[in-house]
Order: C-alpha cells, then sequence, then structure tokens
C-alpha cells in the first residue's frame, strides 16, 4: 500500500508500504480521511523525541473496517491505546492510563491506504457522515474535553459565562464553535497569526484579535482555554481571567512561565490541565460534528494524501490560512 511517511525531519515521502497485519483483537481500517495536527507537524520538524523516523504519522483518522469484527463499519480512531486495567483506565481516566501508546508515534499511524488498530479505539459514525468532517474528530473531542473539565469547575453554566479562546488552530476555532453552539453570551478570541484569524472571524461568533496589537479585557472572563500554551499566552489569561473564573490549560507549546501564583490565591482562580479525551468524548464529538452542532466548517481544506509532502511543508511555511488540512487516500 501506500503511505506517507516522515523518513527525516523536514522530509515526508510518499512509499510504498508493507500491508499492516492485525494482531489478536485488532481490526485494519481502510482510511477515507486523515488530519494533519499540530502534534504531526511538531513531529516533522524533529521535534518529539517520542515520534522517530521512518514512521507514519496521522492520528485523526476516519475510515472504514475492512477487517475484523465489525467488517463494513464506518469509523474514527481514539489514537490513543489505553492499557485498561491500570488504576486511572479502571477509574475512567483513560485519556491519563500509566501505559498507554498511540498511533502514528508508538505504531504506524494513519497517513496510509490502510491502518491497524486494536478494536477498542474504534469508535462508530454514521454510514453517511462525510469522512472529511469526520477526521475533524480528534481536534473537536480535545475542545470539548476541556468544557467537560470545565464544567464541573464552573459556578454558573457556561451560557452564562463571558469565554476567551487563545489561539485559533483546529482546536481553538472548535473549541469556540462549541461555546456558541451552547449559547455562551460572549466569545472573543485571541491569534496572533493573521491567516488564521481570517477563518474565525467569517464564523461570526464574536470578537476575534491580535493580543499583542489590541487590548485584552483584564479580570472579565469567567473561562478563558488556552489553546497555545505557551508563558505569553499563560500570562494573557491569567490577566484576563475574572476572579473566581476558571482556566483551562490545553496547548503544550513550552513549559515556562507564565501563571500567577497570587491571583490564582487571591482571586480563587481554578486551574484545569485538559489533555486529549476520552472514547465517550470522540463519541459525543462525532454526534455534534454531524448534526451541524459546529457549522458548515467550510475552512476545512483537502490534499489528496500523495500530495501531503507539500501540504506539510506549506504549513510549516504559515501559507495555509486553513486551520485544518485534511488528506485523502482515495483521491
Ligand atoms: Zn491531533
Ligand atoms: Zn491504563
Amino acid at each position: 500500500m501506500k503511505a506517507l511517511v516522515y523518513t527525516a525531519p523536514l522530509e515526508m515521502s510518499f512509499l510504498d508500504q508493507p500491508e499492516p497485519s492485525a494482531k489478536e483483537n485488532e481490526s485494519i481500517i481502510e482510511v477515507e480521511a486523515v488530519g494533519i495536527c499540530g502534534s504531526d507537524m511538531h513531529a516533522y520538524q524533529g521535534h518529539d523525541a517520542r515520534r522517530v523516523p521512518p514512521l507514519v504519522l496521522g492520528h485523526e483518522v476516519c475510515g472504514r473496517i475492512i477487517e475484523g469484527p465489525d467488517v463494513g463499519s464506518r469509523v474514527i480512531l481514539n489514537p490513543l491505546i489505553t492499557c485498561g486495567y491500570c488504576h486511572y483506565c479502571q477509574t475512567g481516566r483513560f485519556n491519563i492510563c500509566s501505559n498507554r501508546t498511540m498511533i502514528g508515534m508508538n505504531r504506524p499511524g494513519g497517513y496510509a491506504e490502510r491502518v491497524a488498530i486494536p478494536n477498542q479505539c474504534l469508535v462508530s459514525i454514521p454510514d453517511e457522515m462525510n469522512p472529511v468532517l469526520a477526521a475533524l474528530t480528534e481536534p473537536a473531542a480535545t475542545g470539548l474535553h476541556s468544557l467537560v473539565l470545565a464544567d464541573r469547575a464552573l459556578m454558573r453554566p457556561v451560557d452564562e459565562c463571558r469565554a476567551l479562546v487563545i489561539g485559533a488552530g483546529s482546536v481553538g476555532l472548535l473549541t469556540a464553535l462549541l461555546l456558541a453552539h451552547r449559547g455562551c453570551r460572549q466569545i472573543e478570541i485571541a491569534e496572533r497569526n493573521p491567516l488564521r484569524r481570517q477563518p474565525a472571524e467569517q464564523e461570526n461568533i464574536g470578537r476575534v484579535y491580535d493580543p499583542i496589537d489590541e487590548v485584552t479585557d483584564n479580570d472579565v472572563f469567567d473561562l478563558v482555554i488556552d489553546c497555545v500554551g505557551g508563558e505569553k499566552t499563560r500570562q494573557l489569561a491569567m490577566a484576563a481571567i475574572a476572579p473566581g473564573g476558571v482556566f483551562v490549560h490545553v496547548g503544550l507549546m513550552d513549559n515556562n512561565n507564565g501563571f500567577d501564583a497570587r491571583k490564582i490565591t487571591l482571586a480563587e482562580i481554578t486551574v484545569i490541565g485538559a489533555y486529549t479525551y476520552t472514547t465517550a468524548d470522540l463519541a459525543s464529538a462525532a454526534e455534534k460534528l454531524h448534526h451541524g452542532a459546529y457549522g458548515e466548517l467550510q475552512w476545512i481544506q483537502t490534499r489528496p494524501l500523495s500530495a501531503g509532502s507539500a501540504a506539510f511543508a506549506e504549513l510549516l511555511q504559515g501559507e495555509i490560512a486553513a486551520p485544518k488540512v485534511v488528506l485523502l487516500p482515495g483521491s
């Protein structure tokens, strides 16, 4: 089969690869659509020690089962493979499983015509669901999971909150769209990249601005979701959040300063780390995507898998405005 292989830093090669073989309790999926994630970009630049070339990346997969117990069904994949027996799995917190591995990291991913995956990772989708939309389930579920955690900590329902989302990549934008769908009364989106602001502005759900050039209101947002996770964005979040507010930290850009311990204490800020999603979050996100909760998502760009190498290069150069590029092995 053909696959897009990460062969060296800054090098993606469209190559013949051996067919995947299903081990016990695994299925083979014919890939219909697979998104390019920020973490794939990170790996492509040689910045992820866990993703060692040569490796087939890609974990935002929609496809059809061609071998396994449920042949013919259409699915999206939970790329996280969890053990089921550790303390975290047994208490339902699968996303922080101590023994988790991942497709596109510890084993071949979805930038291929076919991929093998444990049956426990399969999430059914309706037979008529648009595969390109379904490939956005993973970033949508990341945002949805952050709201699931925020809901538990907010004193008032989300529709009564003022929310700031930092970063208008796919996770940030999908999170903001879900907030809008839930009736959040004020949404602002902070994004430095003017190309990235365009699709966010077109969604017309609230103010979209450059936090360097324009002023962020301080001490007013009941909910701040940082989908960048850098020192500067944490500083922005800490200043913007209202006393008693909830700050959800999603992005993983750097690990340095930016938290304001005095404000966290004196203003009783709840700080929550949100990592990926559970299978329940993925199922919920797929359902919402299919039923239009996120709108049309006309900003999604598609490319044939065979042209994936150029897509990576253009994304790296910042030449693509689309918050999400989806690769199609069948075209
Ligand atoms: Zn992803
Ligand atoms: Zn586990």
